[in-house]
């Protein structure tokens, strides 16, 4: 059996290139692209299956559910010492919330729709409080709202708006904001604080297999307990480290020289990628009330809190 495409062998070990396909194809997917739509991009990119072949949506699907994708075993557990994921686990579970959704014909699943702006990135311009993503109906279109008011909440409950205007709008603002004089220069300077924290964060990964010797080394030394909180400490700080240099891995090859690109990225960055660069730029975004339901220009509607005045 070939093995599984963007690791290098059955036992792990990433396949750069292949893995990058791998995850644009995740975002689109994610983006609201079908799957065919998808395939045509991926193929159109140069990239095949590990057979050589075209990418077809059956084949894709297949390769995208493998557990192993994010280093999951059959069971979804995580496999001991496989190295860095095509996928993170949530990623993993969210694309297959998305397919067994798509495979029941829903138009857009409820799951499926990852805001880029909740969880404090968006309040409402009335009363303050975060808005929160929510659907009015099953099949209806996700969008953002002020929450309702209740015992403790005095939130108005009165504005909302259409999730894609309302991104899209906040989108359009980010990325022109960083057409801006000087404003690229800021983000090339974050960049190489990202990319030298990249760095230590792979130097601190590849000491882990050192680490974990030491560890063992003391076993004896060690009440069990003592030694099982020694190793699941250094356990997690090697997940958190890995998911720390995964997360600054889609951003530290963000291209900042020109619209097209930048627009380019975007269209196939991961969520918490738009999400982070979003936040890089953005403290908040106040959305305000419609006005009697007149329709009007979504930029009228969003109010920018910029993280640094505009130049
Ligand atoms: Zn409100």
């Amino acid at each position: 059996m070939a093995r599984l495409s963007g690791y290098l062998s059955r036992r792990g070990g990433l396949h750069p290139e292949e893995a990058s396909a791998l995850r644009q194809a995740t975002s689109r997917l994610f983006n609201g692209q079908n799957k065919a739509e998808t395939c045509r991009w991926v193929n159109a990119q140069g990239y095949r299956t590990t057979l050589g072949n075209e990418w077809t949506p059956e084949v894709l699907v297949r390769v995208l559910s493998h557990p192993r994708m994010a280093g999951l075993d059959d069971e979804g557990n995580p496999v001991e010492d496989f190295g860095p994921t095509v996928l993170t686990p949530d990623e993993y579970f969210r694309l297959q919330a998305l397919f067994v959704e798509q495979k029941s014909q829903q138009p857009q699943a409820r799951e499926a729709f990852d805001y880029l702006l909740t969880h404090g990135g968006a309040e409402c311009g009335k009363c303050k409080y975060d808005m929160v993503g929510t659907r009015v109906s099953g099949d209806a279109d996700p969008s953002y709202r002020c929450p309702p008011p209740r015992a403790g909440q005095a939130s108005c409950g009165r504005v909302r708006m259409n999730a894609d205007r309302l991104e899209d709008t906040v989108a359009e603002a980010v990325l022109a904001e960083l057409m801006r004089p000087g404003a690229q220069e800021h983000l090339a300077r974050l960049l190489a604080d990202m990319r030298a924290e990249a760095k230590r964060l792979e130097e601190h990964i590849a000491g882990a297999v050192r680490r974990f010797e030491e560890l063992r080394g003391m076993r004896d030394a060690l009440v069990p307990a003592a030694y099982a909180a020694a190793e699941k400490a250094t356990k997690d700080d090697l997940r958190e480290s890995r998911n720390r240099l995964r997360f600054l891995e889609q951003m530290i090859d963000l291209p900042i020289d020109g619209v097209a690109s930048l627009v380019e990225w975007w269209n196939s960055a991961p969520r918490a990628s738009q999400r982070a660069l979003v936040r890089l730029e953005i403290a908040k975004v106040r959305v305000l009330a419609a006005g009697r339901g007149k329709l009007r220009d979504p930029r009228e509607r969003v109010l920018i809190d910029w993280r640094r005045p505009p130049a």
